[in-house]
């Protein structure tokens, strides 16, 4: 199959047309229980109702192996609160890596706090510790970690850092919620974790996100941010700077969630686990198959030291163009996709500092871009060591649901096929760009 003519080129395809795509793609699933729970909050009309909200935080709390859970109307909200609750606020810096989707960092400004953007370490995408340094400065109050695309952060390092220099550890857990570095569950390494469980995610329930965190302080500032029902006596209970401000939510928005999601979210516990299990069969499957092909490096973790790439959310594999002539991701993809009908995309989240919203932006009509309204230093000069970054070139792998190892392999053979008649696609012009989005 691999040495015939491309697909592209008329030749027979590796994926043939009629592969059973829902089977194996098809996200988020619903069964009864969810369709019944689901009708039960419409019909009693229960959606702004808080009951089984906080159902929900308790349970997906104890799921977290955390104390306290609170439950936001999106997953950005609850990043959001997150940096509220730690203490985050105006001329404070927080270090937060560039290539993540924009939610893990914006809200920082709307704090008043300037952004101090790292590198991400190429052979996983997440924050590189060893950035940590460059980045710090007396102002560092907190570190953002996002556990991308499923793998996770060397949380070791980085909570040894935070530690040594009194710097808190915030976790976006939005793409790897269930995950494990080194046997320790995501989210329970920083002082607070935060993550998205909108539908696209591998922990999807619709517009939902959710917080947790062991510290009472952060978990009643978090709730007092956005919850306005909640600020009263009976749940802001020791934070004695909370209290003259009780029945009105200090971020002056409203983080209640429609309880349809909630009660989609109990659904999941019972059975995601087990669910995500199966996607890492498939996932290091797919990458075994993939382990040594020209062009390509996979991103994934050994795990035999405990650690796991989580809902494997959002795939992607490193390219190395100069391994296949230069061959651009676009051509690449376009070939890829005449084989397996897999419409991929280059470049994962574009690096954060390059949008013009993190350099000139003056949200607040101050006469100063928002990134550095209350700093004393300008922050912005230190994006130019984030070019390794910039150069990193990813393409998006199929995110498989389910194991089956037939179908997988065709995938795989998609892969190598472009690569075994990468030549025949080369041109004078290749195309160099690294690709990227800022959203999906
Ligand atoms: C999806 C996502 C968010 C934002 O969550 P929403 O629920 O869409 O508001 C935050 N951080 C990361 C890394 C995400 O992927």
């Amino acid at each position: 199959m691999i040495n015939e003519k491309l697909a592209i080129f008329g030749g027979p395809r590796c994926v043939p047309e009629d592969v059973p795509e829902q089977e194996l793609f098809g996200w988020p699933y619903i069964n009864k229980e969810i369709e019944d729970a689901v009708l039960d909050v419409i019909r009693r009309n229960a959606m702004s109702s808080t009951e089984i909200t906080v159902e929900f935080e308790k349970e997906f709390a104890a799921w977290q192996q955390r104390k306290y859970g609170i439950a936001y109307c999106n997953g950005t909200l609850s990043l959001q609160a997150a940096m509220f609750g730690i203490g985050l606020g105006a001329g404070d810096e927080i270090i937060i890596p560039t290539k993540t989707y924009w939610a893990s960092a914006i809200s920082a400004m709307t704090l008043g706090a300037s952004i101090v953007f790292a590198n991400v370490d190429p052979n996983n995408l997440c924050l590189d510790p060893n950035d940590l340094e460059r980045c710090l400065s007396p102002r560092t109050k907190a570190i953002m970690v996002v556990h991308y695309g499923g793998h996770p952060a060397e949380m070791d390092k980085i909570c040894n850092f935070a530690k040594k220099h009194n710097i808190k550890v915030i976790e976006d857990v939005s793409h790897a919620q269930g995950g494990k570095f080194k046997g320790k569950m995501l989210g329970t390494f920083g002082d607070v974790a935060a993550m998205s469980l909108m539908s696209w995610k591998s922990f999807s329930c619709g517009e939902l996100g959710v917080l947790v965190t062991d510290d009472r302080t952060i978990y009643e500032r978090s709730l007092a941010y956005s919850h306005y029902e909640r600020n009263k006596p009976e749940f802001i209970t020791e934070t004695e700077e909370l209290k003259p401000f009780y029945h009105l939510p200090l971020g002056g928005m409203k983080g209640r969630v429609n309880q349809v999601s909630t009660a989609i979210g109990r659904v999941r516990l019972k059975d995601y686990d087990e669910k995500i299990a199966e996607i890492r069969k498939a996932m290091n499957y797919f990458c075994d198959l993939m382990e040594g092909v020209k062009g390509f490096r996979n991103i994934r973790v050994d795990e035999k030291d405990g650690s796991d790439m989580a809902g494997w959310y959002s795939p992607n594999i490193l390219y190395i163009p100069e391994e296949l002539g230069g061959l651009s991701e676009e051509k690449f993809l376009e070939a890829l996709k005449a084989e397996t009908g897999y419409s991929g995309y280059s470049g994962a989240n574009n690096c954060l500092h390059t949008h013009n919203m993190l350099q000139d932006y003056d949200g607040l009509h101050t006469g100063k871009p928002s990134r550095i309204l209350f700093a004393d230093r300008d922050v912005r000069e230190l994006d130019k060591a984030l070019e390794p970054s910039e150069k990193i070139r990813t393409l998006s792998i199929p995110w498989f649901k389910v194991y089956k190892p037939e179908y997988i392999e065709m995938y795989a053979n998609g892969y190598k096929k472009v690569v075994a008649h990468y030549r025949e696609l080369l041109d004078e012009n290749q195309d160099s760009d690294v690709g990227g989005i800022w959203h999906h």
